[in-house]
């Protein structure tokens, strides 16, 4: 029986690479001018780091987490998000004691055993940005200028980013038990999941995608009338940065962030580039998540990119695969270790130029060429290589001239590059 890849795993293949590398390279670029170093966390933790770190009471670590136990008898899981991870890091290796202020980044597979669908997979793939050891909230407006300059940067135009402050340890659980009640007067209305968010973690249900849970919450008390002091001095802080950096944002009191580790800012990007509304991505501030999982008070902020997501909005003309500069065309074995040694020299310097392996006809070489979209082609046969020359054919105009064989790399070297 043919063996197929798991359902809600996927392969990228060579035709969608160039855009996945060509995100990848953005984010190199972008983020590392922005003072962040990229850090590679394992795949598998300690499953009480996110049941700890992202919260009990989370979907995610409520249903949708890839657990098991290892030989050892340890529970092990698949990371389902890359903060509590990076938070684990820092403290470990004791990154503080280098410089209390962390900017970190990372590129790579999550893993949560959500419903495949469109859009929604069981390994995805994030990118994540966390500043860690900060509580000014000039911070947070970097981290927020430098995700939009990297969504524009990627080519999305008409982006939209929205902020809300979600309250801290002190000013939130008021804010809860007022949502609490006014939910529970109405909990008839609410879908069976909701009644028991209510219970456990009654803001999640502001992310409920049922239309009778959506239409309850519409009058709900909102968040941002419940702040500290301290609370709204710092969400002040964050619009004028933002502001003074000359962004412009919408004030959105119904965002509340799925995962309880967010205290103060959050916040999201929305795109409409592509016509209708979609969330490219979402962050805020954790000043608790150290806490939890290591008993000391480190603030963090940070976002998390869905890479698929991003992908299916990045413009047609972004990211293209590469195909060969030259495909080379030979006649007879003489030719075809000439095109051997050539393709050789041309790899060394850095070009792509591919040669039939198989002793094909001339026409199912040319074939190959135009199916490889070959830039040019380089036709070797016998007579023109005892003149000394070699035809190269501009697959596009289809003209066509004769090279000289010694100067042949030079030549192709020239017009590729200006090609
Ligand atoms: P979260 O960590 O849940 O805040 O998600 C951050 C981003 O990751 C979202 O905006 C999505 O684009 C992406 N994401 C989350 N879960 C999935 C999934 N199962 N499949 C694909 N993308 C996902």
């Amino acid at each position: 029986m043919e063996i197929k890849a798991i359902r809600g795993f996927n392969d990228i293949l060579p035709g969608e690479i160039g855009r996945w590398q060509f995100v990848e390279k953005t984010v190199r670029e972008v983020f590392e001018g922005f003072g962040f170093s990229e850090i590679r966390i394992p795949v598998l933790e300690r499953t009480e780091l996110f049941a700890r770190g992202i919260g009990e009471a989370t979907d995610i670590v409520e249903k949708e987490m890839y657990t098991f136990t290892d030989r050892s008898g340890n529970s092990l899981t698949l990371r389902p998000e890359a903060t509590a991870s990076m938070a684990r890091a820092y403290l470990e290796h004791q990154l503080h004691t280098f410089d209390p202020v962390a900017k970190l980044y990372f590129m790579g597979p999550m893993f949560r055993y959500e419903r495949p669908q469109k859009g929604r997979y069981r390994q995805f793939h994030q990118i994540d940005a966390e500043v860690f050891g900060v509580h000014n909230p000039v911070v947070d407006a970097e981290v927020i200028i430098m995700l939009i300059q990297f969504l524009k940067k990627v080519g999305l135009e008409q982006l939209e980013l929205q902020i809300n402050s979600l309250g801290c340890r002190e000013c939130r659980p008021q804010y809860r038990e007022k949502l609490k009640s006014f939910l529970e007067k109405k909990s008839f209305q609410l879908c069976e999941d909701c009644q028991r968010r209510l219970q456990t973690n009654p803001l999640r249900i502001f992310d409920c995608k049922v239309d009778d849970c959506k239409q309850t919450i519409l009058g709900a008390p909102q968040v941002t009338d419940y702040l500290c002091t301290a609370c709204v001095n710092h969400f002040e802080g964050v619009k004028e940065y933002l502001s003074m950096a000359g962004l412009t944002y919408v004030l959105n009191p119904r965002m509340v962030r799925g995962l309880d580790y967010y205290t103060r800012t959050a916040f999201e990007v929305v795109s409409y580039d592509l016509g209708s509304q979609n969330a490219v991505t979402g962050g805020g501030r954790y000043d608790n998540l150290f806490q939890e999982i290591g008993g000391v008070d480190i603030p963090g902020i940070g976002f998390a990119v869905g890479m698929e997501r991003l992908i299916s909005l990045l413009p047609r003309d972004k990211g293209l695969v590469r195909y060969p500069d030259l495909f080379i065309a030979t006649l007879g074995e003489d030719t075809k270790r000439e095109a051997y040694r050539l393709a050789n020299q041309l790899h060394l310097e850095g070009l792509r130029a591919e040669f039939d392996y198989e002793g094909k006809s001339l026409k199912s070489q040319m074939r190959r060429a135009d199916k490889l979209k070959a830039s040019y082609t380089l036709i070797l046969g016998g007579d023109e290589m005892k003149r000394g020359k070699a035809v190269l054919r501009n697959m596009a105009d289809k003209s066509q001239e004769d090279i000289p064989m010694d100067e042949l790399a030079g030549t192709l070297k020239t017009k590729l590059l200006s090609h």
